[in-house]
């Protein structure tokens, strides 16, 4: 009777495994599928400067669009793309994406605000992604800052052999590297003096609380640190103006979250560079006002 017990729960194991197993395989080929046909789009959520509250970039989110089923999350389909690899091609896909708006954008304003675009550690795994995204920069034109490279702080300080030498080779030739999801990993502050980054952003968890004291003792401090290291500091999901003022009076440099912008379509991000470029050549070219 033990026996048998024991058999059925191995045969309804069996049929549970190869359920799961069968269900890996079909998302794992209509990934495969989807990359080849480039069912992906990316949209665009603004970045504002903090106090003036100009636009100063974009971080691009990608999509998957799938034909009859509507648009996938990246939260439902980045970590499946992980475990299988196919990250790597869906990561060059992203940077092919990104970098031709840019070019787009350049063509039509004659000037352009840094792109951001998140970077998997495993595509750090590929020796040659650094040369091949510089060299997608150089075909296509671009200024290499107005790419940036985010990579969250848990990738970077879990796989640090084979990410910081890249990193370093990035920022020497001019590609912003932001750390993102500060709060959430846990670096230590040797660390984060170590790595060759441009920004940090504050994951929204230490957003979201402000102005609660506790919390806001956290972003003071941390933004005192980001300062004496000379980086940009982003507040993430920035959702209230309450939290929007409370990041700026504490010291973050950008402000970024549904309050101030959701992603965007790519054709209504260029409307709102166009906009920004605008106001910012007609202030640059006001002549200073007498006092
Ligand atoms: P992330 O890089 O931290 O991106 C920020 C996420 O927070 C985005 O979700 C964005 O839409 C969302 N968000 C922005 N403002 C607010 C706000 O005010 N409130 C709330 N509740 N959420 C806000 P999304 O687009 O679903 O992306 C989720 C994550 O998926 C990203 O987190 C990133 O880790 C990953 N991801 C997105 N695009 C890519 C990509 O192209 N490549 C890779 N490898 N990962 C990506
Ligand atoms: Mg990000
Ligand atoms: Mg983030
Ligand atoms: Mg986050």
């Amino acid at each position: 009777r033990a026996k048998g017990s024991a058999g059925a729960s191995f045969m309804f194991f069996d049929i549970a495994m190869n359920g799961a197993s069968r269900a890996r395989l079909d998302a794992e080929q209509s990934l495969g599928k989807a990359i080849t046909e480039r069912e992906f789009l990316l949209e665009y959520q603004p970045k504002f400067r903090a106090g003036s509250r100009q636009l100063c970039g974009f971080e691009a989110l990608v999509r998957w669009e799938r034909p009859g089923k509507g648009r996938v999350s990246p939260a439902d389909f980045v970590p499946a793309a992980e475990r299988t690899g196919q990250i790597k091609a869906l990561g060059e896909l992203i940077l092919d994406i990104a970098t031709a708006q840019l070019r787009a954008w350049l063509d039509a304003e004659g000037q352009v605000l840094p792109v951001a675009v998140n970077v998997s550690p495993l595509q750090f795994d590929d020796a040659g992604f650094t040369s091949r995204l510089l060299a997608l920069l150089d075909e296509r034109h671009l200024p290499h800052d107005a790419l940036e490279v985010e990579i969250t702080e848990t990738a970077a300080i879990g796989h640090v052999d084979r990410v910081l030498p890249q990193l370093h080779r990035l920022r020497k030739a001019g590609v912003l590297c932001s750390l993102d999801d500060f709060g959430t990993g846990q670096s230590s502050l040797t660390m984060l003096r170590n790595l060759p980054i441009s920004t940090m952003k504050l994951d929204r968890s230490m957003i979201d609380p402000l102005p609660e004291a506790q919390a806001s003792a956290v972003v003071r401090a941390t933004c005192v640190l980001g300062h004496s290291l000379q980086l940009e500091i982003v507040a993430e999901g920035v959702e209230t103006e309450v939290q929007a003022q409370a990041a700026e009076a504490l010291g973050c440099t950008q402000l970024q979250g549904y309050h101030l912008g959701r992603p965007l379509s790519a054709a209504a991000a260029g409307v709102l560079l166009a906009a920004a470029l605008g106001v910012q050549l007609r202030t640059d070219s006001m002549p200073t006002q007498p006092p």
